[in-house]
């Protein structure tokens, strides 16, 4: 659409960010492949296109990050035709000559995470969520260009850390400012001093609300999201979150978010938090009743099918009872009963290297040395009460051991009997150095990943297949999903096989 003025502020992100995927897991999937899954699936399968309106070209979902900078945006007087979200196929319709500032979120932008450096070992190539985001900073600086716009480029969102460590990085790629961590207290006075010219620093900070002010979201966000708590505070040092307290959304913004995501097509909806289990917490000690009256008023909206969470702490899971865990499980599973999937970092089996690494608040108490007895346990009872665990591990981190290795590698065939995934992601430093080398991890190191998705293998499909069919996705598309699993578990067989065949002793 030639000629439009565009919006003053153009709110952006890269496809895996703006995909419509109705699952959490669809959205975990598409931000692991790496360019040696070619385009065209990853375009045909996982990154199906967001809707949006026709007339005006904006984005009918968003992800959550980019919604409450627009709800904060909104909240501090700006008016609707001045803020407008759009996917990089639209941006010519929003971004003209008085468009002032284009922001983009982004969660991998170098592509440092722990788990884009994983899936880059193992599978090689470039992880697609930098890519990608290389991709539509592009398309956003071709279409400022064309339009003769002023308009500064500013990145912000959870991966924001990785250009603030290079700012050196910021220029080649055309951005002028990144913002780090939540911002929505001084989003909008950050934005209109870029708007107005004033000469600021490329490294601008952001300042947190109060969890109290955090502002609802104005319209659905992709995958469902609705965030019960931010943050965590629990000193991991491998973190961006080790040093952020944990704070709870109140009940009436988690439920305006759910209405507002259920109002805009989202059924399943994603229950965002560091550790969902400690909603409502005092510090560490968890409020099961608090949780659970959340949980049972979300599952009474209407129109709500499947509830996911993500993260939960193994020492959270330890204070539950297990007939407050069956309780959990029945409410997020609602009258279709299914696997409820839950994130869970237990890091190593060795107590004594989780503890090196800054995680000594994240055990809850539990000696070093009985670490790994009790993390199985608490893992053994989410199995039993309903929940199928996707436990992390870290690997290649500093001061790791051959004895921690064959520890771990004991403590995950110990799970065979269980039904759970275990995913080792390499250690990386949030200080933007890079993660080790593949070429350093050992054979044991390859011998205990060949090891877990053994494990993986065996439950991810059944998985795919529960939550899809549960979640309303058509049966062709669920399918799809099984072959490209079936394709990508001979890869990674082969794959793994091969670095470990390869690895030094
Ligand atoms: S418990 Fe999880 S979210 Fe919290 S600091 Fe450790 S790794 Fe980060």
């Amino acid at each position: 659409m030639a000629g439009v003025p565009g919006a003053a502020v153009v709110l952006t992100a890269d496809q895996i960010l703006m995909a419509q995927h109705r699952l959490l897991l669809d959205g975990m999937l598409a931000s692991s492949q790496t360019t040696t899954s070619p385009e065209p699936l990853l375009r045909g399968l996982l990154l199906p296109s967001a809707p949006h309106d026709p007339s005006t070209g904006r984005a009918i979902l968003a992800p959550l990050g980019l919604r409450r900078v627009e709800a904060a945006l909104r909240r501090d007087g700006l008016a609707q035709a001045d803020v407008a979200v759009a996917d990089e196929r639209h941006l010519t319709h929003v971004i003209g000559p008085e468009t002032r500032v284009v922001a983009l979120a982004t969660g991998d932008p170098l592509g440092l995470g722990m788990s884009s450096s994983t899936m880059t070992a193992v599978a090689g190539g470039r992880i697609w969520t930098e890519m990608l985001f290389r991709r539509v900073l592009a398309r956003v600086r071709a279409t400022v260009r064309a339009a003769g716009s002023p308009a500064k480029i500013v990145v912000g969102g959870p991966g924001a850390w990785q250009l603030a460590q290079q700012p050196d990085r910021m220029g080649p790629l055309g951005i002028d400012h990144v913002i780090c961590d939540y911002c929505e207290a001084n989003v909008t006075d950050l934005v209109r001093q870029v708007m107005s010219g004033v000469l600021l620093p490329p490294v601008l900070q952001g300042e947190p609300p109060k969890v109290s002010d955090i502002p609802p979201i104005v319209g659905p966000a992709t995958m469902g999201a609705v965030e019960l708590s931010r943050g965590c505070g629990l000193g991991c040092d491998f973190c961006t979150l080790a040093g952020v307290a944990m704070g709870h959304l109140s009940p009436d913004t988690i439920l305006a978010d759910a209405e507002t995501n259920l109002a805009g097509g989202n059924a399943n909806l994603a229950l965002l938090s560091e550790d969902f289990l400690r909603y409502g917490a005092e510090g560490v000690r968890c409020r099961p009743d608090a949780l659970l009256e959340l949980i049972r008023q979300l599952r009474s909206l209407r129109g709500v099918r499947l509830l996911q969470v993500d993260h939960v702490n193994v020492a959270s899971v330890g204070q539950f009872g297990t007939g407050e865990l069956r309780t959990l499980h029945d409410l997020l599973a609602g009258d279709q009963r299914g696997l409820c999937w839950v994130n869970i970092g237990v890091e190593s089996a060795s107590g004594r290297l989780v503890a090196a690494l800054g995680c000594r608040p994240k055990m809850g108490g539990v000696a070093p040395e009985d670490w790994a007895v009790f993390a199985r346990e608490q893992l053994s009872r989410l199995c039993a009460t309903g929940f199928l665990p996707l436990t992390s591990l870290v690997i290649g981190v500093p001061g790791e051991t051959t004895e921690d290795l064959r520890l771990t590698l004991d403590w995950v065939r110990s799970l065979r009997d269980l039904r759970l995934t275990v995913f080792p992601v390499l250690y990386a430093p949030v200080d933007g150095s890079p993660s080790p080398a593949p070429q350093s991890l050992s054979k044991l190191h390859w011998e205990l990943l060949r090891e877990c998705y053994a494990l993986n293998f065996r439950h991810m499909p059944a998985l795919y297949w529960d939550n899809q069919t549960r979640g309303g996705v058509p049966r062709s598309k669920c399918l799809g999903f099984q072959l490209l699993g079936k394709g990508q578990i001979a890869q990674w067989k082969t794959l793994l096989w091969w670095r470990q065949w390869r690895a030094p002793a």
